[in-house]
């Protein structure tokens, strides 16, 4: 049985500087008190990783209800997808010291969205209106729509003349964002489209897509929470039936691979290489036993 790892998985480069960064103040500030906002990246063995380091969760609810314990020249790392204005600002009455792990992808669409408001154009927003992400984008703006799909956004009564900025969640689907695109352009005549679509991302689906064909079964290694690690499942699913989503070693079934004889493995942005290891490693167990 061969084991074939997809051309592009694991780690973006924005999971890669937010986990970077919290590693290096971990060294550098040993005497102040260091906290996470939230999952600082969606995958659990990355953020047990960080506490055992003694970096600890600071939970929004907590900064937003006044109810943590911060205190001036605590240092507090900003995860990689942001999160709300109101945050930073309690953050910064606070006098706490911010370190912005926010990915430029993510910033990227905030400041966009603030300019085009600046020009006088409401945004309308494409994306899931739960995710971290979102939340913190749009809560930069002032007159945001937010669709969770095309079908929310044709079924809207929203006025088709008005001017509008079109943003979308950095991790939509690619062939959604053309068919959005298509949409768009035939029918808000005034409306200025932004792709923004996260290239890590897409190159991730790209290659599930190819490996999910090529392949009798298909790994996909990732966080519970992570968007993009299930938009990777549903890509290769949708080609290769015998898809799993694998957290750990331990969710991999031995009778997953009666007459198998190629597994393809493919991992969400924020998913650490030494857990792909472990996986790839129990999985040889299981194919040598
Ligand atoms: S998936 Fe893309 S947007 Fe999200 S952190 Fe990684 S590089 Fe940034």
């Amino acid at each position: 049985m061969e084991v074939i790892r997809a051309g592009k998985m694991g780690f973006c480069f924005g999971v890669r500087e937010a986990v970077e960064l919290s590693e290096a103040l971990y060294i550098k500030e040993k005497n102040k008190r260091i906290f996470m906002l939230g999952m600082l990246v969606h995958n659990e063995h990355v953020i047990e990783d960080l506490r055992k380091k003694g970096i600890e969760i600071l939970e929004e609810e907590t900064v937003l209800k006044n109810e943590d314990d911060l205190a001036e020249g605590d240092i507090v790392i900003i995860r990689a997808h942001g999160t709300i204005k109101k945050i930073y600002d309690r953050l910064s009455e606070k006098k706490v010291e911010i370190h912005d792990a926010a990915c430029s992808f993510v910033t990227g669409i905030r400041n966009t969205l603030v300019e085009m408001e600046n020009k006088g154009y409401d945004t309308i927003f494409i994306g899931d209106k739960e995710h971290p992400e979102v939340k913190g984008i749009i809560s930069f703006g002032k007159r945001v729509s937010i669709f969770g799909n095309l079908n929310e956004l044709k079924d809207s009564g929203i006025d088709r003349n008005g001017r509008y900025a079109v943003l979308t969640q950095t991790t939509l689907n690619k062939n959604n964002f053309e068919k959005i695109r298509e949409y768009i352009y035939n029918n808000f005549p005034n409306a200025e489209i932004f792709n923004k679509i996260c290239g890590a991302t897409f190159v991730r689906q790209k290659a599930a897509e190819k490996l999910a064909g090529e392949v009798d079964l298909v790994l996909v290694i990732g966080g519970k929470k992570s968007s993009n690690t299930r938009k990777l499942y549903d890509i290769s699913k949708g080609i290769n039936p015998k898809t799993y989503l694998v957290h750990e070693p331990e969710d991999i079934g031995a009778d997953w691979f009666a007459g198998i004889k190629k597994v393809g493995i493919t991992a969400g942005a924020s998913t650490p290489e030494e857990i792909i290891i472990k996986i790839e490693n129990k999985l040889r167990g299981i194919i040598d036993v």
